[in-house]
C-alpha cells in the first residue's frame, strides 16, 4: 500500500505517471521491501524535474525486466522517445506502461531528423534516445547526433544498462582484464577474412557480433585465421532459450557446421595463444620437445605451437641447454 500511496502523490502532479503507477500496480506485488524501495526509488526520480539534454537509454536485450529504475523514469518524464522502429519500441513502453511519444531515427531519416532533433534541444526539450535492444550507438545509430548534440553544448547524459556485448564477454570464460569490440564482421568471405588477418594479432579477447545465417562461415574462418585459440558463441542472451557454446575456435566451427542455427549471436575470441603463454609454459614444451629433436627443429615447432616468434623460442631453448651444461658433472 506504501508504494500506491506514494505513486499517488506523484501521479497528482504529472499525468504520465499515471502510467507507471498501473505498470507497478499490475506488474509487481505492493509487499515486500524490494517492490516498495524499487517503487520509492522510481518515484524520487519522477519527483525531480528532468532537465533538458539527450538522454541515452539502453534498454533490455532480450529479457524486459532487465531496464533500470533510472531508464523507467527518464522514458516517462523524457518529452519524446527517438528510436529504431516505433512498433518494436511500443511493446517495451507498453509493458511499462509508458505514454511517452514514440519518433522514428534510423539509417534511413537520420540525415533528416536529427536538426529536429537538435532543434529540440535547443527548445529545451528532454529528448531520449534507445535502440531496437541493448545500448544505442553499439553497432546502432545515435553516434552523429550525440557528436552534434554534444559540440553544440548540449547536455548528453548516458543512462548504462544492457549491452549484448558484456553480456556475452562477462560469460564466455576467456579474459577480460581488456578487450575489443569488432562489431559485425563483412558479409563477404574474402573481406572478412582481410578484416581477422588485421585482427589477428591484437592482444586480447574479441568480441563480435554476428547473425545466425553466417555464425557457422564466421567461426570456419576465424579457426582459419586465429587458429586454435579458446572461443563462446553466446546465442539468445537473457532470453528463454540462452545458450552458451565454449571451447576452441576449429571445435566451435565443426559442431555448428551443418547446424541450422537461430536466434541473435555474439562470438567472444579469446587472445592469441602467444599472448597467453608464458616462458614456464613455453619452456616446458621446449624441454619437452629438445628430448627428441634438436635446438633448432624444437624452436620451429614450440614456436608455431604457441603462435610465438622463432627468436623467442629458440632463446628459451638455449636457457634451457645452457642450465642443463651448467648441471652436468
Ligand atoms: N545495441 C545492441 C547492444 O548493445 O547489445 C546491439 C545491437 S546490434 C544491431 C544487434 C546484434 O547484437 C545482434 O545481431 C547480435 O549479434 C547482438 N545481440 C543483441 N541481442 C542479443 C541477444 N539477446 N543475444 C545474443 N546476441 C544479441
Amino acid at each position: 500500500m506504501i508504494i500506491m500511496q506514494a505513486m499517488a502523490r506523484v501521479t497528482s502532479t504529472d499525468d504520465k505517471t499515471e502510467a507507471l503507477d498501473e505498470a507497478i500496480a499490475l506488474g509487481s506485488p505492493v509487499t515486500g521491501s524490494v517492490a516498495e524501495r524499487a517503487a520509492g526509488a522510481i518515484t524520487q526520480q519522477l519527483s525531480r524535474p528532468l532537465a533538458s539534454g539527450l538522454y541515452i537509454v539502453a534498454t533490455p536485450i532480450g529479457n524486459l525486466s532487465d531496464i533500470t529504475l533510472r531508464a523507467l523514469a527518464v522514458l516517462t518524464q523524457a518529452d519524446v522517445v527517438y528510436c529504431e522502429d516505433t512498433r518494436h519500441s511500443r511493446t517495451l513502453m507498453q509493458h511499462y506502461a509508458i505514454g511517452t511519444r514514440l519518433k522514428p531515427y534510423h539509417e534511413h531519416n537520420a540525415e533528416a531528423e536529427r536538426p529536429h532533433i537538435l532543434a529540440g534541444l535547443e527548445r529545451g526539450q528532454r529528448i531520449a534516445l534507445i535502440s531496437d535492444a541493448g545500448t544505442p550507438l553499439i553497432s546502432d545509430p545515435g553516434f552523429k547526433l550525440v557528436r552534434e548534440a554534444a559540440d553544440l553544448g548540449y547536455s548528453v547524459i548516458s543512462l548504462p544498462g544492457p549491452s549484448a556485448v558484456l553480456a556475452a564477454l562477462t560469460s564466455a570464460g576467456l579474459p577480460t582484464d581488456a578487450f575489443l569490440f569488432a562489431g559485425f564482421l563483412p558479409s563477404k568471405q574474402l573481406a572478412r577474412r582481410a578484416r581477422l588477418s588485421e585482427l589477428a594479432q591484437v592482444p586480447s579477447s574479441i568480441v563480435f557480433f554476428e547473425s545466425p545465417q553466417r555464425a557457422a562461415e564466421s567461426l570456419a574462418d576465424m579457426a582459419a585465421v586465429f587458429g586454435s585459440r579458446q572461443a563462446c558463441m553466446a546465442r539468445e542472451l537473457t532470453k528463454l532459450h540462452e545458450d552458451f557454446r565454449r571451447g576452441t575456435l576449429p571445435n566451435l566451427a565443426a559442431s555448428v557446421a551443418d547446424a541450422t542455427l537461430k536466434g541473435e549471436i555474439v562470438i567472444v575470441t579469446g587472445p592469441p595463444l602467444a599472448a597467453l603463454a608464458t616462458d614456464a609454459d613455453i619452456s616446458a614444451k621446449l624441454a619437452a620437445a629438445l628430448e627428441t629433436m634438436s635446438l633448432k627443429d624444437a624452436a620451429k615447432a614450440v614456436s608455431e605451437a604457441f603462435g610465438i616468434s622463432k627468436a623467442r623460442a629458440y632463446d628459451l631453448g638455449l636457457q634451457i641447454k645452457s642450465n642443463e651444461a651448467g648441471k652436468r658433472p
